[in-house]
């Protein structure tokens, strides 16, 4: 099915990118147009399209859930953090973002609870509008695509600076946690012999 397309632009509420206008789904919890919820789908879809770029797939999931969070309740709250949480270790720890899946698959089996973070007035220098264009060139070399999807996940994390200190906190609190429970695990657990 092809989405309508408009003469006109619209911005988008949460990220602010300017795009052609179309007629499409929208998420009632996330701030978003129907036309930058349709970007964010074909530059994630180029990530599995390509195998040398599978493994960056998780960046624009993240920059783009942090750009436009849910209004405040449980499961949104946790969503934007585990996001933020791993923006936070792939632009500063140099975490590999093929794990993204993993740690939040990891993060999600303690079932913590996160306050809302006020989201910034500024979501960011780069948008979808600027790596969309690149997702639609099929020659765009996967090295710069990668770089662009890079960029933009650094322009979300850098965006949310007031409250680094907050989501260093809940990395801690995850690692502690993942620690001690990996610890008592280990001393319940029987030796388990062949039967
Ligand atoms: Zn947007």
């Amino acid at each position: 099915m092809t989405p309508q397309t408009a003469a006109t632009s619209s911005a988008c509420p949460g990220c602010g990118a300017v795009l052609p206008a179309i007629e499409g789904p929208t998420n009632p919890q996330r701030p978003a147009s129907a036309a930058c919820s349709a970007a964010v789908g074909e530059i994630t879809a180029r990530c599995y399209q390509e195998s040398e770029l599978l493994s960056v797939r998780q960046l624009p999931v993240d920059a783009w859930a942090v750009q436009h969070p849910g209004p405040p309740g449980r499961i949104t709250n946790q969503s934007l953090a585990l996001h933020l949480m791993t923006l936070c270790l792939f632009i500063e720890d140099g975490v590999d973002p093929a794990d993204g899946s993993a740690l939040h698959a990891q993060m999600m089996t303690l079932r913590p609870s996160y306050a809302w973070l006020e989201p910034p007035r500024q979501p960011g220098w780069l948008t979808t509008a600027d790596v969309l264009f690149a997702a639609n060139l099929t020659d765009y070399p996967p090295s710069e695509y990668t770089q662009a999807v890079r960029d933009w996940a650094e322009s979300a994390w850098r965006a949310w600076r007031p409250a680094h200190d907050t989501v260093r906190a809940w990395l801690r609190r995850w690692e502690d946690t993942t620690a001690k429970s990996a610890q008592s695990n280990q001393a319940k657990r029987p030796h388990r012999r062949g039967r």
